[in-house]
C-alpha cells in the first residue's frame, strides 16, 4: 500500500494457524519521488534514446525497491515468527506438565525476556510440584504407619477383650460348679421337712441362690459369644414343640401376676426345621421374661410368622407383645448394648443385669437374623426378631399348628408309666455327686 509518499509492507505471522500478528515495513518514497520529479523535469530535455534508457533505469530501480522491501519483510518476519512459534511450543510442554526443560532465547528484546520469565515460571512451578509431591508422600507414609499403629492397637484391644472374656467363661464355671451344690443341697435340705423358721431361711437361700446362678449364667453366655466360643448346633426340631415347651416354663410365673400368656404360629410355617432349638428358646425365653417381668396388667402375646421362603430356608419374623411399662425413645437406641439398662429409677424395682438382651441380639446375628424393638408411648414395647431357619423334610415330624392361640402340651409324667429306669450319671465334683 503507497500512501502519503510511504509505502508499506506488511506480512502476517501465523503460530499453529492462529494469526498473532503482523511485522509492517514502511519505506519513505520522498526521494524516490523527488528524484522522478527531477528525472521526469529533466526528461523532457532528452532525446529518445535518452528517455528510454532513463524510463528502464527507473524501472529497474523501482524494481530494486520491491524486492528489496519484500525480502526484508520476509526475514523480518521469520525472525519474529520463529521465535513466538518456539515460546507456543514450550507453553504448550508446560501446559502438559512437562517441567523438565530448559531454554532461553539469545536476544535482547522483548522476546528474550518472555522467554526468560517463561523459563522462571517453568521452573518455579516445577520446585512447587516437586513440594508437593514430597509432602503427599510423607502424608501418605504417615497415613499408612497410623492405620498400621491402629490395627495393631485394634488387634491388641481384641486379644485383651477375648482374654478377658475367656478368663470370665473359666470363673463363670468354676463359680457355677459349687453354686449347683449350694442348690442343690439346699433343695435336699428343704426335703428333710425343716421346722417353719429353718424352712424360710433355707427358701431364702434358694431363691437368692436362682439369681445368682441366673447372673452367672448371664455372664457366661455373654462372655462365650464374645470370645465366638458359641457355635450353633445342626439338629432337627420342632418348631411349635420348642415354642409351647418355653412358654410352659412361664406359664406359673404368668399366671401368679394375672397375665395372660398367648403366642400363635401362621400356618404357612412348616413344624420341621434344623437349626439350634436351644438358643432359639433362649432368645425367646429372655424377651418372655422381660415381657412378662415388665407388665403389670395386660397380656403378653408371642407371634410367628413367616417373612420370606424359599424351598429350603425360611426367614422367620417372631415378635414379642407386652402391655408393659414401655421403653423410652432415647434408651431404644442402645438397648441391645451390654449391660445397658433404662435409667435408674425406670428398671431399680426390677432385678437383671443389663445382658439379656445383648446376648439376644449376638445370638439372633449367629441365626443370620436382626432383632428392634417398637414401644409406642403408653402402649407397652414389642421386640422383634427374624432368623433364618433351615427347613428338613417333613417326613419325621407332623404339622399341629393352626395359627391361633394354642393349647400347652401337658407335662410328661413318669408316674404313671410304672416303668423302672436305669439312670448313669457321670460328676467329678464331690458335692454334685451327692445331690444327684
Ligand atoms: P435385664 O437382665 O436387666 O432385664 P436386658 O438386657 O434383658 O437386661 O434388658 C435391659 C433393659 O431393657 C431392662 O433393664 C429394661 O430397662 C429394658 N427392657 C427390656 N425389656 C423390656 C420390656 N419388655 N419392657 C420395658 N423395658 C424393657
Amino acid at each position: 500500500q503507497i500512501e502519503n509518499e510511504v509505502m508499506d509492507v506488511s506480512m502476517p505471522i501465523f503460530a499453529d494457524k492462529i494469526h498473532l500478528g503482523e511485522v509492517r515495513v514502511g519505506f519513505s518514497l520522498k526521494t524516490l519521488n523527488k528524484e522522478i520529479s527531477e528525472q521526469i523535469s529533466s526528461f523532457h530535455e532528452l532525446g529518445l534514446e535518452k528517455r528510454n534508457e532513463a524510463l528502464t533505469m527507473l524501472f529497474f530501480l523501482s524494481l530494486c525497491f520491491i524486492a528489496v522491501g519484500i525480502v526484508l519483510a520476509y526475514f523480518l518476519a521469520r525472525d519474529m515468527s520463529n521465535p513466538i512459534l518456539e515460546l507456543a511450543h514450550y507453553a504448550q510442554r508446560i501446559g502438559q506438565g512437562d517441567f523438565g526443560f530448559r531454554f532461553s532465547l539469545k536476544r535482547k528484546d522483548e522476546l528474550g525476556l518472555l522467554s526468560r520469565t517463561m523459563n522462571e515460571m517453568a521452573l518455579q512451578i516445577n520446585e512447587k510440584n516437586k513440594a508437593l509431591l514430597d509432602a503427599h508422600t510423607l502424608l501418605e507414609k504417615r497415613v499408612r504407619d497410623r492405620t498400621q499403629e491402629l490395627l495393631l492397637a485394634k488387634d491388641k484391644a481384641e486379644a485383651a477383650n477375648r482374654a478377658k472374656s475367656n478368663f470370665l467363661a473359666n470363673m463363670s464355671h468354676e463359680i457355677r460348679t459349687p453354686m449347683n451344690g449350694v442348690i442343690g443341697m439346699t433343695q435336699l435340705a428343704l426335703l428333710t421337712t425343716p421346722p417353719p423358721e429353718q424352712r424360710e431361711y433355707l427358701e431364702l437361700i434358694e431363691k437368692s441362690s436362682n439369681r445368682l446362678l441366673k447372673v452367672i449364667n448371664d455372664i457366661l453366655d455373654f462372655s462365650k459369644i464374645e470370645a465366638n466360643k458359641v457355635t450353633l448346633v445342626e439338629e432337627r426340631f420342632n418348631l411349635r414343640d420348642t415354642i409351647a415347651t418355653t412358654i410352659r416354663e412361664f406359664s406359673f410365673k404368668a399366671k401368679e401376676k394375672g397375665i395372660p400368656l398367648n403366642w400363635s404360629v401362621q400356618d404357612e410355617i412348616p413344624d420341621a426345621f434344623i437349626g439350634d432349638a436351644d438358643r432359639l428358646s433362649q432368645i425367646l425365653i429372655n424377651l418372655i421374661g422381660n415381657a412378662i417381668k415388665f407388665t403389670q396388667a395386660g397380656s403378653v402375646t408371642v407371634r410367628v410368622t413367616k417373612e420370606y421362603a424359599e424351598l429350603d430356608e425360611l426367614i422367620a419374623h417372631f415378635s414379642v407383645t407386652d402391655t408393659g411399662i414401655g421403653i423410652s425413645p432415647e434408651y431404644q437406641a442402645s438397648i441391645f448394648e451390654a449391660f445397658s439398662q433404662a435409667d435408674e429409677s425406670h428398671s431399680r424395682p426390677y432385678e437383671g443385669t443389663g445382658l439379656g438382651l445383648a446376648i439376644c441380639a449376638r445370638l439372633v446375628s449367629l441365626m443370620h437374623g436382626h432383632i428392634w424393638v417398637e414401644s409406642p408411648e403408653g402402649q407397652g414395647s414389642t421386640f422383634h426378631f427374624t432368623v433364618l431357619l433351615k427347613k428338613a423334610p417333613p417326613a419325621e415330624l407332623g404339622q399341629n399348628g393352626n395359627g391361633t392361640q394354642q393349647e400347652l402340651p401337658a407335662e410328661p409324667s413318669l408316674a404313671h408309666t410304672g416303668t423302672q429306669l436305669q439312670i448313669l450319671l457321670a460328676e467329678d465334683n464331690l458335692v454334685n455327686q451327692k445331690v444327684a
